[in-house]
């Protein structure tokens, strides 16, 4: 049987450009796949938007109680430069540059991404594959695809044929690319020679003498191309067909294209029923990329310390600022959209807290529960629509305050539903945390006041020991200071 709110679930598939009836492959149950990060540098945070949109995926359709196996991978080899097959793995070049193991480089960059997601409040995945970890199923990959007569080997390496592929297949299926206008639009790049046209993609790469991530292999040592990791490790733990796929835009070509490609070659049908693609977040008006150093780091957005912010903002606000965009909009960071943000969350979450002491009435008036609950889960059935939700929950807000006003009032049993509906979608579903709200408006914050004042008349003192001292023990206690030119502020991490 299925759950009410199941049958409604409409998703915007990139593969058909259209939104559509949710429907699993077996009834009940949900395998998704998303793209992880390449771990050779900190999560910055239009990567940590891709992997919150997914989280409110995950989120809501277990809400709906489907039963989810939500898979994640981690990208720690393979992934080169330009997205290309040539040039250095991000993560040799990383440990290169820094004289460390490989290994150390995606340690690091792994605990820092979760470590992000955690404040971030993302649940985390039930399987968390890294491709160093699959090397063998990735060669039994590309055996599989050399069988079928769709991929070749040249001089170490092993590549896709896509002309061939494409004269059974249509190779741009996803991104809408036609393959005589890539032939008619590419060039052959420098260390491309090996391949038969431009566009076939490398499954297996020779490792060259100086190349340290390397394994033995049929076709003598090497590593893994980038694509064939999330085809052989998507397959391992969802089935050769799964429901959801997902990653951001910029993923969509070529990494998933060749997804689409390496499976089908594999001899399976269509491998995903529903691909989902999140928008990227821009900084000044152009893409936040690690690459170009056009992006801002969580730490930068918690701590205050980034030239363009005037203030610190908790991981709450953070969240919500995303989720005040749908996840295929493109949102620009600022720090006066921030600002809009905080104002907006403190308000929700004070309503909301406010609920809780609302004087009740025999009956209500000036509301209908009925009717809010179903605009709120019909924002989330139309392709998880989070902002039109939100704006649901302001609805709830001015009500709160009018019941609080006595202009409007509520009965016991709409109260006690209305928490828990609002406790759902805030909470559960959205995933806002309130302590960093309640510690703004409770005692506790005058005590950290205290906590500054003294801290600061030891720094008048020139006590630096006993200043370092309850600034460390704030933060300890998960009480972060910053000291700006209006004087000391505080966030909760
Ligand atoms: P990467 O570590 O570069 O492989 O990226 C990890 C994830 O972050 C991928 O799903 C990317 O599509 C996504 N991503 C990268 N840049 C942005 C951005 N500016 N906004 C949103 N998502 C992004
Ligand atoms: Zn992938």
């Amino acid at each position: 049987m299925k759950r009410y709110n199941q049958h409604h679930l409409k998703i915007y598939n990139s593969l058909s450009g259209k939104k559509e009836e949710f429907e699993p492959l077996s009834e009940g149950q949900i395998g998704l796949y998303v793209c992880g990060p390449t771990v050779y540098n900190k999560v910055h945070l239009g990567n940590l938007r891709t992997f919150l949109s997914f989280d409110i995926v995950t989120r809501y359709l277990r809400h709906l109680e489907y039963s989810v196996r939500y898979v994640r991978n981690i990208t720690d080899v393979g992934h080169l430069e330009q997205d290309a097959d040539s040039g250095e793995d991000r993560i040799s070049k990383k440990a290169r540059l820094e004289s460390v193991e490989p290994m150390q480089i995606v340690q690091r960059y792994t605990v820092d991404f979760h470590q992000m997601l955690n404040l971030l409040n993302c649940l985390p995945p039930d399987i968390e594959p890294s491709a160093t970890g699959h090397i063998i199923e990735q060669i039994e990959t590309v055996k599989q695809i050399i069988d079928k007569g769709l991929a070749y080997e040249v001089n170490g390496s092993v590549y896709f044929d896509v002309l061939k592929y494409n004269e059974t297949n249509n190779y741009g299926i996803l991104s809408g690319r036609n393959l005589e206008d890539l032939i008619h639009n590419s060039r052959r790049l420098d260390g491309q020679q090996d391949k038969k046209n431009p566009q076939d993609f490398a499954l297996w790469k020779k490792a060259e003498p100086e190349h340290i991530m390397r394994w033995p292999s049929p076709w003598g040592d090497g590593f893994p191309g980038w694509h064939v990791e999330c085809t052989t490790m998507s397959t391992k733990y969802l089935g050769a067909q799964f429901d959801i796929h997902g990653g951001g835009m910029d993923l969509k070509f070529p990494h998933h294209e060749c997804e689409i490609a390496q499976s089908e070659a594999c001899g399976q049908h269509e491998p995903v029923k529903y691909w989902l693609h999140a928008n990227m977040l821009t900084l000044n008006g152009q893409k936040m990329a690690k690459s170009t150093g056009n992006n801002i780091l969580p730490e930068e957005v918690f701590s205050g310390s980034n030239p363009i912010l005037t203030k610190a903002y908790t991981p709450s606000v953070v969240r919500f600022f995303m989720l005040q965009a749908h996840y295929r909009s493109v949102l620009d960071f600022s720090d006066d959209a921030l600002l809009a943000s905080e104002k907006g969350f403190l308000k929700l979450m004070t309503a909301f807290a406010l609920l809780k002491q609302l004087p009740t009435s025999l009956k209500s008036t000036g509301f209908d529960l009925m009717d809010w609950t179903t605009r709120g889960y019909q924002a989330l059935n139309d392709d998880f629509n989070t902002p039109i939700l939100i704006a649901e929950l302001f609805s709830a807000v001015k009500y709160i305050h009018q019941v609080n006003e006595g202009i409007e009032s509520i009965s016991q049993t709409d109260k006690t539903d209305l928490e828990s509906q609002m406790s759902f979608f805030i909470l559960d579903i959205l995933g806002l945390e309130p302590n960093t709200v309640e510690l703004k408006n409770n005692p506790l914050k005058k005590v950290v006041q205290i906590l500054i004042a003294l801290r600061n008349e030891a720094r008048l003192n020139k006590d630096f020991a006993l200043s370092d001292k309850i600034r460390d023990q704030l933060l300890e206690a998960g009480v972060q200071l910053k000291d700006g030119k209006d004087g000391t502020d505080f966030t909760v991490v």
